[in-house]
């Protein structure tokens, strides 16, 4: 009987000890980052795929389909399409493929271009269900970027202009 009662003692005492602890933890300030509701900045040399770097002054993409990315790329991952327009010095893009499912980070092609035209984009939050998904056109992206930028600019409260009155509506008499 002794023991028994020495057992439930010793059980209730160790169960004490742990909600002690339980809910000291409990009511402290959480270290992890609640994501996806908050995420982590991203520090300067983090790489994420490359991307496409656009001139400020006009807009377009810096990049001049030289190629030499391309052929600079030990995993074969970038395929690059350019067009020479009438007027233009340089050739431009029209395509800028990437397969970021063969794709090391490993750097040589953001260095091998002079241009500066490419760069590691801090984007850690890739998601997909499916191979294809992590096939990009880098070029498209840019333009989808741009668009979604402008339309962003467009909405926000400093770019509206002040709301035109609404036009007084004729009184129609009640019978
Ligand atoms: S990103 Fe640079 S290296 Fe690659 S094709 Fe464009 S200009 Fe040439
Ligand atoms: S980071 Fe390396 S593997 Fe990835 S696209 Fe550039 S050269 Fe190819």
């Amino acid at each position: 009987m002794k023991e028994y009662l020495k057992d439930i003692f010793g059980g209730f005492y160790s169960l004490v000890q742990g909600m002690r602890v339980t809910m000291a933890q409990f009511f402290k300030p959480t270290v992890t980052v609640h994501y996806p509701h908050e995420a982590l900045k991203m520090t300067p040399k983090f790489r994420g795929h490359i991307e496409l770097v656009s001139d400020p002054s006009t807009g377009k993409p810096i990049c001049m389909a030289c190629k030499l990315c391309e052929k600079t790329c030990p995993s074969h991952c970038i395929i690059v399409e350019g067009v020479k327009r009438e007027g233009e010095k340089h050739r431009s893009i029209k395509e800028f493929k990437l397969d970021f499912t063969k794709c090391s980070l490993c750097g040589s092609c953001v260095e091998v271009c002079k241009s500066q035209a490419i760069r590691f984009s801090r984007d850690y939050n890739l998601a997909g269900t499916s191979k294809e998904d992590f096939i990009m056109d880098l070029f498209k992206r840019l333009e989808a970027e741009q668009v979604a930028e402008a339309a962003q600019a467009d909405a926000s409260p400093s770019a509206k202009q002040p709301e035109a009155k609404p036009a007084e509506q004729p009184k129609t008499e009640v019978r």
